[in-house]
Order: C-alpha cells, then structure tokens, then sequence
C-alpha cells in the first residue's frame, strides 16, 4: 500500500545553491530537507528516514562516498535509497560511484527535467518496495498465527494439492495418522489417511478427494474409521473437508479436518445404554421394555401370531428386604434374573421394571400350550432354594399373563392386564401363574390337568391297549392287529389316542408312553402265541420315538424278555417319521431288519408319498390311509389314489393293508382293485383282549393255528 503522507527527501551539499537549486527542480515532489555537511546529515538521515538521499560527492570534510559508506554501515539507514550528485561527467567515475551503493547518478549542471523524472522513478520505487515490504510483514504475520493456530488446536488437519498429495499435515495430524510431515509430504492422502467403515471394515473414500472433486465441502460419512499407520488399531473419527479456491477460483488444493470422536461415541453408547437398562442386573428396563413390546407387537399383528406378556413378581420379597437387609433383596434380584434367563430363548425379553417385578415378552407364539409350559417352568424355577448370607431359602413366583391381541392391543393395557393377573395369581394362594382371561385360564388348566393326568397314567401303567384285527379281505381270518392306546379316565372310561397323543408328542411324553404300549402289544401277543395264535402285532410308533437312541434297544429287550419271536412285530411309523433324518432312518430300518421284525408306513397317502423314499427305505407293509378309502366310492380321484398305491405296492413286492374299512361296498372294492389285507369297523373296532380272543373264535382263526 502506498502511503499517504508525503515522501522525504534529503539533500546533501556543501553549496546552498545547489541545494536552492534542487530544491525548485524538486518542488511539489516530496518535502525537502537538506544538510550541508556529511556528519550532520547521517544523524539527519538516522532521524528523518527519508525516501531518497540527494548526495554531493564532493564535499569538504566528509566526502559523498564517505557519506554513503556510514549510511550502508549503519542498519536504520542501510535500506535508504541513495543518488550520488557530481560535476564528473566521465562514464568510468560514474561507475565506481555507483559500487558504493548509490541507486542512481545525476551529474551537474542538471537537466531539470530529467533530474526531476529521475528523482520521481526512485521515489516511486521506493514507495512500492515500502508497500511490499509491509504486505510481505502482514503476510509473514498472518502466515505465523494460522500455523501456531494449526500446530495448537485439537483437530487433526491435513492439507494437500490438487491431486490429493500431502502438502501440510498438522502435529494432532501426524499423531492420528503416524506419519511425520517430512514422510508424508508429496504422498497421496490415501496412503496417510486410511479410512473405512466400521461396520463392515470395507476402505471409505476420503471426502478430501470428494471435496476437490466436486469444488465443495463435503462432511465425512457416519461411523466412519481411521486405521492406523500399521493397521493394528483404529479410532472412529468425524469431521469434513473443503476445497482451497485461489483469487482466480480456481481449485488449488484442499484441507480436511476431522477429529478422534470415539470416546463421544462410546459415551453415547453408555449413555444409551445406562437410559435403557437396569443398574443391578444390566437386564432391560421400563423404556426398553415398552419398545420391544411394541416391536413384538407389531411383528405379530403382520404374522398373525400372539404375544404373551409375563409378569414375576417374588412371593414375600420384602421380607427377605427386611429381615435380611437390601443387599440381599439385591442379590436375590440378581439371582432370580439369571435363572429366568436361563431358560429363554434369544427371541424372548427379560425386563427388570421395579424393585421384584420383572417381565418376560414371549413373542411369536402359534400354540398357546407351550405358553403354558413356559410359566410353569417359570414357576418351577422355584423349586431350588437360593443361598443369601450362607443359609437357603425357599422362595416362590407368582406370575400374570396377558396375550396379544386376545386381551389387549396396547403395550399399556397388556401391562395393565398382566398386572390384574399378577393380582389374581397373588390372591389365589401365590406360587403360580394365572392369566388375565378366564377362558384362557382355564383351557390351560384343563391342558395341565390332562398333562397331570397323562403323565399319572403313564407313571402308575393306567394305560391300556386295544386290539383291531387286521384280517384277510376274502376269508375274514384274522392275520394280525394293531395295538391302539387308550387312557382309562378316573370315571373308568376310556380316553380317545386323539385327545392325548398330540400332548403327548408335544411334551415328550410319548416317549414312556409308546415304551408301555410295545411292552404290553409283545407280551400280550406272545401269550397268545403260547396258545396256539400266531398272529403279528403292529405297534404304532412316534417320530419321536424312533428317532431316540434308546428305542432300538428295548425293541431288542422287549423280544428277548416277553419271547415274542421278531416276526411277529411290525412297527408302523408315518411317513413324516421317515423323512425327518434319512441317513439315520436308513440305518435304523436296516438294524430293525437284522433284528427281524417288519415296518410298515402308516397312513401312506396323506404325507409325501415319495417313491424314491419307498425304494431307499424297503419297508414291509404299506397302510392305505382310512381318507381314501372312506371315499374311494364316492370320489373318483380317492379311488385313483387306492388304485395307484396298491399297484405300487404290488410292483415293489410291498404287502397292502387297507384302513377303515365300514362297509362291505369297501371290502369289495379293496378286492377288485387287488387289496387283500385291511382292517376297519366292517370287520372289527380296536377291542379289549377279552373281546379281541372272542373275536377270533368267532371268526375261526382259532382254530386255524
Ligand atoms: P392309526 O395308527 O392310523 O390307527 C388307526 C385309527 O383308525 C385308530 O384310531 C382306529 O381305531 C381307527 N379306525 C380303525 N378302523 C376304522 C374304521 O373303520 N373307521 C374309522 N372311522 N376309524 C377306524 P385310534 O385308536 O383312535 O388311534 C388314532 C391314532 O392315534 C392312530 O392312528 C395312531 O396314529 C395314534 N395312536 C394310537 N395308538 C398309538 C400308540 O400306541 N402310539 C402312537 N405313537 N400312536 C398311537
Ligand atoms: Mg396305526
Ligand atoms: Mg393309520
């Protein structure tokens, strides 16, 4: 910039009219000041730092060479351009004049204008070299407070060209990224600055390129990661990055900014964390809890499904409070949530939402039966004494069910529900479970009831097994019969397989109970063998069952201890039994072959019916299933499905029993189509031994053993 006031000019000379002389050449052109002696005129100079000297060479005393010499010599005059005046006109003197340091000559007598133009250039020059020197000390400024300004804040900063090589990195730069400036100067930013996504670790491109690229700013994307210089450690970082535009606008580089954020982003996790689960037992609470409630819900209103909302609340909690103190209370708290937990499936919640009342979600449920199953293990959980302060107590649960959608729709009515049959429970003697709807409450009664019941007739052999013959179509002679279960009920009647088997499969029950059926069906029919009735005995057999490691082995058993020779046992298994493992169904069937006994695939038709399994499994006998036959008169395409099964048993060498056959239409038909074994109501309904002895007598088979 150059500056406002006027410009100074000094001028040295023995003789006053010269410098009167000067002076008019010079007037209008800067203030003038003069001297006429060397000495005086250093200190002028040193005081006055005019623009421009005018200096006579010859002076007495101190000559102009002199003169120029101390004002090179001394730094505060050093810098002050100086303009040797002579009578000399000779080039060679004009030459060694201007080695001293003069920026220009002027020889008397002065061409005025000349002179004045001479003096006008330097002046100007030196204005200008003035207005560099103070943008060029502004700049050196400015330059310094951006750098202590980079070197001392927090973020990390790197600056690069137009290519994306690192031209500046700063010292928060160099520690995040560990390289040195010196390493990284001139290397591409994604050799230094190595991000990727912290989810999936895939590399993140750098917004710095993004920036350039786009002549913008650009923010660095979410959950975004720097990966250190050896690759073993990363920190998550934020920030953004900006174009550098030059006065032109045109793009001259670029600088990102980011920082270290993981320590904000772990804080926000705990944060999120701390408002959304319980302190003592880090299990969710209320707030978490409403939501996945929610959840659930809404996943079960798409699917159709139910959601049970359980309700625990410890049976007198707060006298193990009182009488034991709060730490125990908390550690019983503690105690409880884990065995709960134990038994929960991954889909499940746990919530802890007051001081002993914790809920569980169950979500997803079809059959409402395992419901109740879970609250009774619930209960049962209970069982085992907890240990506070060395000594055991025995504690109990109570626990109120409510269900979605049956008896609410919103989270706070199905918490309100749940609630209402805690209560019920807790009135109710405590130590149970009871649900928010009668109905509910008591089809789950009843099922417990029958699940009480089955599991009593099972442990106390109340069980009882009925005999259908299973006789040749033709003659009517009896050749066999299937063992059928029954249940005998408190009121001495008998409990239809229907009403139980299900249950039984569900809780595993089957199991015990299928082992009495066999063991009853082979002594039973070994006796009869001992009176000269040689009939087989089918027994039906679940998938369960036959799939348990055990079973083969009383098989074995069984034979050996009621002397049943193997030939006469014939196990009937569905085709679902079959399919489930077939590598291992495979290796059973063979082992019950080298045992000896027959398979047969009950109620062949209804299930996947495969020709490549029939093959693969060589099974003895195929059960047409009762469906087909029932309507094979009736409906044309059943009557196919009959047809086609018995010339499929009849090409694999498969024998055919038919099932339900009523009437004597059906037996005709069976035999038309090339069926000779079956059993049904036309000959027979499942009966007692007694009446199954009867039977046989009645029909001649007695007598043909
Ligand atoms: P399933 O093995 O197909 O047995 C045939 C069922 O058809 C028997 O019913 C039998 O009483 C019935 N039935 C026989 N002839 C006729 C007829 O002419 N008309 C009609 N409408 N029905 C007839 P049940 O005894 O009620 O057994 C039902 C099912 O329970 C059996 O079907 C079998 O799957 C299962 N089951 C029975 N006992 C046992 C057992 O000891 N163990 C296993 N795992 N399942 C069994
Ligand atoms: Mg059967
Ligand atoms: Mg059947």
């Amino acid at each position: 910039m150059i500056a406002e006031s006027k410009q100074r000019v000094l001028i040295v000379d023995d003789q006053v009219v010269n410098i009167s002389l000067l002076t008019e050449i010079l007037h209008g052109v800067a203030d003038i000041y003069f001297s006429q002696n060397g000495t005086e005129a250093l200190e002028l100079a040193a005081e006055i730092l005019p623009d421009l000297i005018l200096l006579d060479i010859e002076m007495p005393a101190m000559n102009g060479f002199a003169v120029c010499q101390q004002l090179k010599a001394n730094s505060i005059t050093c810098d002050i351009p100086v303009i040797f005046i002579s009578a000399h006109t000779e080039a060679e003197f004009e030459f060694h004049s201007l080695t001293f340091g003069a920026v220009d000559y002027i020889a008397r007598p002065f061409n005025r204008d000349i002179c004045r133009l001479r003096v006008q250039n330097h002046l100007l020059l030196q204005q200008q070299k003035n207005a560099i020197s103070i943008s060029n000390a502004a700049l050196y400024e400015e330059k310094q407070r951006l750098l202590v300004t980079l070197e001392s804040i927090g973020d990390a900063v790197i600056a690069t060209d137009i290519n994306g090589s690192i031209t500046f990195m700063n010292p928060i730069a160099e520690s995040m990224t560990g390289w040195r400036l010196a390493e990284a100067v001139g290397k591409h930013i994604d050799i230094v600055m190595r991000l990727r996504d912290a989810g999936d670790h895939k590399p993140s491109s750098n917004p710095l390129l993004i920036a350039l690229k786009d002549q913008r700013r650009v923010a660095m994307a979410l959950n975004c990661e720097l990966v250190s210089r050896d690759g073993s450690t990363s920190v998550a970082v934020e920030d953004s990055a900006a174009p550098i535009f030059d006065h032109s606008s045109k793009v001259i580089g670029g600088i990102i900014v980011f920082h270290d954020v993981s320590e904000a982003r772990a804080l926000a996790l705990k944060m999120s964390y701390l408002a959304n689960h319980d302190q003592l037992t880090g299990l969710p609470n209320r707030v978490l809890l409403h939501d996945r409630i929610h959840q659930a819900c809404h996943i079960a209103g798409i699917a159709g499904y139910k959601v049970a909302l359980l309700i625990i609340d410890i049976d007198s909690f707060k006298f193990i409070n009182d009488s034991l103190g709060h730490k125990a209370g908390d550690e019983l708290i503690r105690l409880l949530a884990a065995r709960i937990d134990s038994i929960l499936d991954p889909e499940q919640t746990l919530a802890r939402v007051g001081g002993d009342e914790f809920v569980v979600i169950y979500p997803d449920i079809v059959h409402l039966e395992l419901l109740s199953i879970f609250a009774k293990r619930l209960t049962q959980l209970m069982e085992k004494p907890f240990t506070l302060q060395d000594k055991n107590y025995s504690l109990s649960i109570s626990v109120g069910i409510s269900l979605f959608p049956t008896d609410a729709v919103s989270e706070e009515d199905l918490m309100r529900h749940a609630d209402v049959a805690l209560h019920k429970a807790k009135q109710e003697g405590r130590n149970r479970f009871c649900f928010f709807s009668d109905e509910l409450g008591e089809r789950m009664l009843l099922r417990h009831q029958q699940e009480q019941a089955l599991g009593d007739a099972i442990k106390n052999h109340c069980i009882e097994v009925l005999f259908q013959p299973k006789v040749l179509l033709l003659s009517g002679e009896v050749i066999g019969a299937e063992a059928l279960v029954r249940i005998r009920a408190a009121d001495g009647s008998l409990i239809s397989p229907a009403n139980f088997i299900p249950l039984a499969e569900e809780t595993g029950l089957i199991v015990p109970l299928g082992e009495q059926v066999l063991i009853k069906a082979c002594y039973q029919t070994a006796k009869w063998l001992a009176q000269g009735i040689r009939i087989v005995v089918s027994v039906n057999v679940a998938a369960a069952q036959f799939s348990d490691p055990a079973f083969l082995p009383l098989v074995r058993q069984t034979l050996a201890q009621s002397r049943l020779p193997p030939e006469l046992l014939e196990l009937e298994l569905t085709e679902t039994a079959l399919i489930g493992d077939p590598l291992l169904t495979a290796e059973i069937l063979e082992k019950c072959r080298k045992l000896g006994i027959k398979v047969a695939i009950d109620d062949f038709g209804t299930g996947y019916s495969s020709l490549g399994y029939l093959k693969k499994f060589k099974v003895d006998v195929l059960k047409i299933d009762m469906s087909f036959v029932k309507d094979m008169l009736i409906d044309k395409s059943d009557e196919q499905i009959v047809k086609t099964i018995i010339s499929l048993g009849q090409s694999m060498n498969i024998m055919l029993v038919a099932e339900g056959i009523e009437t004597e239409a059906h037996r005709d038909k069976l035999l038309q189509l090339g069926c000779e074994c079956g059993q049904g109501y036309y000959f027979s309904k499942p009966l007692p031994t007694d009446d199954f002895m009867q039977y046989l007598e009645n029909s001649g088979t007695t007598s043909k053993t």
